[in-house]
């Protein structure tokens, strides 16, 4: 299997490039953020807990979000590899997301992190809150909460995968299509020297 994790603050880029490499290398998107708005949207009882974290730029708890990435797990038994959006955003979900890849025989290739500077973020978040419909972008009170939330639970799981030398940081600014053939260089490269080129 060939497992991704796109990692980056909000409004990084992750859903518009996510989309582009699940085209492009045949991989399963698990988006935790979109897996929580769809459980909202059936007013699950899952999704109605999920929400009070959500409205308040919080994050779900971990035991919540893991059990959901494992139950995506089950549906996908056959995927020939995974590109995590969103997750793992704690250092516990990481060793979970490792321990549950250990399980499938499997582990993470690459982190590819996505750079952008807070001001460019803002802007961004802002603009896309005009018609993505969620609420959690209109409120730029939200969306700096999610950025300190980020800074303390989220930027330390950039070390947990710096450490095993999967970490590899790629300018977030510039065109859709420049910031695409960043991270295929990348992913190539990795490629290239998992099947021993
Ligand atoms: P996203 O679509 O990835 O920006 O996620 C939107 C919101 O869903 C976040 O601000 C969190 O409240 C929640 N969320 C998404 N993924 C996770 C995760 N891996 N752990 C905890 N909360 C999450």
């Amino acid at each position: 299997m060939f497992n991704l994790i796109l990692f980056g603050p909000p409004g990084s880029g992750k859903g518009t490039q996510s989309e582009r490499l699940v085209e492009k290398y045949g991989v399963v998107h698990l988006s935790t953020g979109n897996l929580l708005r769809a459980e909202i949207a059936q007013k699950t009882p899952l999704g109605l807990e999920a929400k009070s974290f959500i409205d308040k730029g919080q994050l779900v708890p971990d035991e919540v979000v893991i059990g959901m990435v494992d139950s995506y797990f089950d549906l996908h038994k056959d995927a020939r590899g995974f590109l995590f959006d969103g997750f793992p955003r704690t250092v516990a979900q990481a060793k979970a997301l490792d321990r549950l890849l250990e399980l499938k025989k499997t582990a993470i290739s690459s982190v590819l992190a996505l750079e952008v500077n807070e001001e460019e973020l803002v802007k961004r978040l802002l603009n896309r809150g005009k018609t993505s419909g969620r609420s959690d972008d209109t409120d730029e009170s939200v969306i700096r909460k999610r950025f300190s939330v980020y800074t303390e639970e989220t930027s330390p799981v950039a070390e947990h995968y710096r450490k095993a030398r999967k970490f590899h940081p790629i300018a977030g600014e510039g065109s859709v299509d420049a910031i695409f053939d960043r991270l295929c260089d990348t992913i190539e490269k990795q490629l290239k020297k998992e099947s021993g080129h």
